[in-house]
């Protein structure tokens, strides 16, 4: 438990979004004495289904925005589509109500073209990138064959992404790309990397960060499957990412907790992604026997001071997808006889293909995991 600070005992805490990532801050809110309340269009959400309560509007809908506000004491995201016209009128709010993350970090991940002009001002090696829209498209692009494609905002698990090798293959997306005139692109050149890992990160309204150091991970189709912690890389790249993640999160007066993706090249570091939120490549924290992402960045965002003992041990995470739900129920439960597992539902009606249902935690490595872990 973090140490609490006097006026924040009885915090009502609020959440923009209603996912499986609300409703694992709101099982760390309760226990801790707090109130939890969530904001999305959605009905019967995951959010609810664990204790918070919710209100159900429209993001655009200001006035119902500002009578969730006036509940709360404190507002958050699990969610970082929201629109921009809302992150501005949330901007001119923080005088009246605690908001943090602040605004403008969404405002910068959710526009990759913001996002990468960003890393590229910190100094950071990223991917080659060109912001594609029907006024430049007939600029030459000075980025070596193959690319992808990506939509400039709302992508996640890889929608929105193309694969493009060479010029004709370019010319047949140019072809489409432009239907309704205001679509905008970011053209990034394809790394060939070795491994993708990412670094989970919570920074407190002091200034000072937790961080457990690089995870692994493994995607299937385009969507996580598979996270190893810690990752199996050299001390120093693990350091200099670290060190990047928290350069990061202090350009952006950063309070909670985010995730940062990178790849990893020939042991050259590039930063791919930040998601300015707890992130599925941090569900391991849950079981590493220290605090969860869930935990720290519902106490760094209600104004807790950071723990100082920290001792994450090794943990593997294995998303649980809508494809072949009952089966994998099946073997999930069977591996439950042992303790080193750990199963996290979100209570998510309809298993659709290649939908974010649940994850199992292992508490143990590698080497140790029951094979039929890698079935699931
Ligand atoms: P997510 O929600 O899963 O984080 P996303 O849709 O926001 O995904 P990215 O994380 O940028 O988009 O891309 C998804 C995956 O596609 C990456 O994890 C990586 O495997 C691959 N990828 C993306 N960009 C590149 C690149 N420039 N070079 C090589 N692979 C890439
Ligand atoms: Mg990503």
């Amino acid at each position: 438990m973090t140490n609490s600070s006097k006026d924040n005992q009885n915090l009502k805490i609020g959440v923009l979004g209603s996912g499986q990532l609300g409703q694992m801050m709101c099982l760390e809110a309760l226990p801790l004495g707090y109130d939890f309340f969530c904001y999305s269009p959605d009905k019967d959400s995951p959010s609810e289904k664990a204790g918070a309560v919710a209100t159900v509007g429209f993001y655009e809908d200001l006035a119902s925005l500002k009578i969730f506000l006036s509940k709360i004491d404190v507002l958050s995201f699990e969610f970082e589509n929201i629109p921009k016209s809302t992150l501005e009128y949330l901007e001119s709010q923080t005088k009246q109500i605690q908001i943090f993350p602040p605004p403008k970090a969404l405002v910068i991940a959710q526009d990759r073209y913001l996002e990468k002009t960003h890393f590229r001002k910190l100094g950071f090696r990223t991917a080659s990138f060109f912001h594609l829209t029907e006024n430049t498209s007939k600029i030459e692009i000075n980025i070596p064959y193959p690319w992808i494609i990506k939509t400039l905002r709302f992508g996640y698990d890889g929608k929105g992404q193309v694969k493009v090798n060479d010029v004709s293959e370019y010319k047949n997306f140019l072809d489409r790309a432009f239907a309704s005139g205001n679509e905008e692109y970011l053209v990034e050149e394809v790394i060939p990397f070795q491994k993708e890992i990412s670094i989970i990160l919570t920074r407190f309204q002091n200034g000072e960060i937790v961080c457990y150091g690089a995870v692994e991970n493994e995607h299937k189709n385009h969507i996580l499957d598979l996270s190893i912690y810690p990752a199996r890389i050299p001390t120093g790249l693990n350091l200099e990412a670290t060190e990047m993640a928290c350069k990061l999160a202090e350009s952006l007066d950063y309070v909670g907790t985010m995730g940062v993706e990178f790849f990893l090249k020939e042991n050259h570091i590039y930063l791919n992604e930040f998601a300015p939120r707890p992130h599925n490549t941090g569900h391991f924290t849950q079981d590493c026997q220290s605090f969860s992402q869930f935990h720290l960045h519902v106490s760094a965002i209600s104004g807790n001071l950071p723990p100082t003992d920290v001792r994450p041990k090794p943990t593997l995470m294995k998303n649980i997808l809508g494809n072949e739900y009952k089966e994998s129920l099946v073997i999930a439960r069977s591996l439950l006889k042992d303790d080193r597992y750990q199963l996290h539902l979100y209570g998510k009606k309809d298993a659709k293909i290649g939908r974010k249902m649940g994850h199992i935690n292992f508490k143990g490595n590698l080497e140790e995991v029951n094979p039929r872990f890698h079935d699931l």
